[in-house]
């Protein structure tokens, strides 16, 4: 199947279900991105700061683009102007320096808490005591140009469908516990992002609506510049 068949049939089975389709486009050619978005998809995901803004650039300004990878503070400044969302947000500070840059730019910018449910140290996120923490703060309520729209997990790398739909379930009940302690009033919390190639049919299962998909639509990654592919 081509790049344009797989978004015309994820989109079917993703639209009908009101979940969200993030094609990640990290390592794909301005071409390969340019397919997709031929077939009507507008909505697109890259992991790092500086080949997302080289895309922007390039690429039609009707796209929204997603940052889905971790983000260093000093980053904020090259995607305020124009990013659609940030799902990685896993500090205050982070938040803090967003939410600069976003007055800067006169702009509101979306993002996610990305929790912590993997089995592995290396995924970043916060933990439940940290992301309450957070929520909870004074310094977060003086913040106007960020908005928290909700949450963003990414499950471990296995094989094991019970765990990954163990930890799918956690993040989805805690999403829940967040939204009736923190945002009763506020219908603008209403984004679980998760699920990749390997397990979306799980997450979606466990209450995601929005799904993050790289390999399922270009094909697998090789590592080599975007560039040059
Ligand atoms: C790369 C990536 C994806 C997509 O991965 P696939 O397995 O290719 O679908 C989703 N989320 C994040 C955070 C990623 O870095």
């Amino acid at each position: 199947m081509s790049i344009a068949d797989n978004i015309r049939s994820l989109k079917n089975e993703t639209d009908s279900i009101s979940v969200t389709l993030i094609a990640v486009s990290k390592t794909k050619s301005a071409d390969e991105i340019m397919e997709a978005y031929n077939a009507g998809q507008r909505l697109f995901g890259e992991n790092m700061v500086q080949e997302l803004v080289e895309k922007y650039e390039k690429l039609p300004k009707d796209i929204q683009w997603h940052l889905i990878g971790h983000l260093q503070t000093n980053k904020v400044k090259y995607i305020a102007p124009f990013v659609s969302m940030i799902e990685a947000v896993d500090s205050l500070k982070l938040l803090k320096e967003i939410d600069k840059h976003a007055e800067k730019n006169n702009r509101v910018i979306d993002c996610l808490l990305q929790i912590h449910i993997a089995d592995e140290e290396t995924k970043f996120g916060l933990d439940h005591d940290e992301a309450i923490e957070l929520l909870r703060s004074e310094e977060l309520a003086a913040l106007n140009h960020v908005k928290i729209r909700g949450l963003m997990g990414i499950a471990t790398n296995t094989e094991n469908q019970k765990q990954i739909k163990e930890e799918f379930y956690e993040l989805k009940s805690f999403f829940e516990g967040i939204k009736q302690s923190f945002f009763r009033k506020d219908g603008a919390f209403d984004t679980l992002s998760m699920g990749m190639s390997s397990d979306y049919k799980i997450a979606i299962e466990q209450g995601s609506n929005m799904v993050r998909l790289g390999s399922t639509i270009f094909g697998q990654r090789v590592i080599k510049h975007w560039k040059n592919n």
